[in-house]
């Protein structure tokens, strides 16, 4: 049982602010530091920390190679990393104000650029005991997908940032569907009706979270851990890794919802995105 992630690897430039910048505004950074980000290496860095086997499939520019070190310290699989020396790796720049709020501006770079017959024969080795995350940060989804379905693997789609047109096309070769509040409104008045997946995984921020089975209509809520929020950059992410992590190991869906829902609290309490991302010790030390 392994998690495959075809995902993005972002170098996130975090500034901190009194506020956040309104159009025209210059304003002073108070704080800037430099880390590991991109929805895939936090959904990778999340789901290893919780305990699952993760091979992180995605694209980097030349050098950088301490974002590998970071993975593999954080117990990724980076052996299968394309690299592309004539793209620059992937980069955030993100704001983050005094309350914690954040705005980021993305450059995909090498994330975009995944070659798919390099990737094809990757995912020849996926079975059908494993998992396949993505998101909409890279290239590739749908052929990933199609691919990992074909082997009998189940295929959860983290649907952000927002995309319709991505969605879409990766939504009939998915298997549980994962998005935050305001991306599920938008997804219901995009596309009404019934969805083609067998599970719908909807988090709502400090207001909680809920999974519903669409096959069965059981819907599990999980409310969320009262908690002094400092940074929730990330957050998603670490409730998108842990409740992989936790499918993976065949755990039931309130139990996933749970550990997934400790793990992200303890994120917001901390400043950062993939370094922040708690593991699996910290969180049940958390729950007591
Ligand atoms: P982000 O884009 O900031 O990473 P998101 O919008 O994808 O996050 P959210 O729904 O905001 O995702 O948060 C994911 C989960 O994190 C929530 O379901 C909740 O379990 C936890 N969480 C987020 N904010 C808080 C908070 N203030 N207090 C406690 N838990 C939180």
């Amino acid at each position: 049982m392994a998690i495959w992630n075809l995902g993005s690897i972002n170098i996130d430039h975090v500034y901190r602010l009194d506020h956040l910048p309104r159009p025209g505004e210059t304003i002073a950074a108070r704080h800037h530091s430099v880390g590991l980000g991109g929805k895939g290496a936090n959904q990778s860095v999340a789901a290893a920390r919780a305990g699952a086997e993760v091979r992180h499939i995605g694209a980097m520019g030349p050098g950088d190679d301490w974002v590998i070190e970071r993975l593999r310290d954080a117990g990724v699989g980076t052996a299968d990393l394309q690299r592309r020396p004539d793209l620059a790796t992937g980069h955030a720049i993100i704001l983050v104000d005094g309350a914690g709020e954040n705005s980021i501006v993305i450059h995909a770079g090498a994330n975009r650029a995944i070659d798919e017959a390099d990737l094809s024969r990757t995912l020849g080795r996926i079975t059908g005991r494993d998992l396949l995350l993505i998101q909409n940060e890279t290239n590739c989804q749908v052929e990933a997908a199609r691919i990992a379905r074909a082997a009998g693997a189940r295929v959860l789609y983290s649907a952000a940032p927002f995309e319709i047109a991505a969605l879409r096309q990766v939504l009939p070769h998915a298997s549980i569907l994962a998005m935050n509040e305001g991306e599920a409104e938008q997804l219901f008045r995009e596309i009404p009706g019934e969805l083609p997946v067998e599970g719908l995984l909807v988090t709502r921020g400090s207001k909680g979270a809920e999974y519903r089975d669409l096959r069965t209509g059981q819907i599990d809520r999980q409310p969320a851990f009262p908690v002094q929020a400092v940074d929730t950059t990330g957050a998603g992410d670490t409730f998108a890794g842990y409740f992989a992590a936790a499918l993976d190991r065949r755990e039931t869906v309130p139990e996933a919802l749970h550990m997934a829902s400790a793990a992200a609290a303890l994120k917001v309490t901390r400043k950062g995105a993939g370094d922040a991302i708690p593991d699996r010790a910290e969180v049940l030390d958390f729950l007591g």
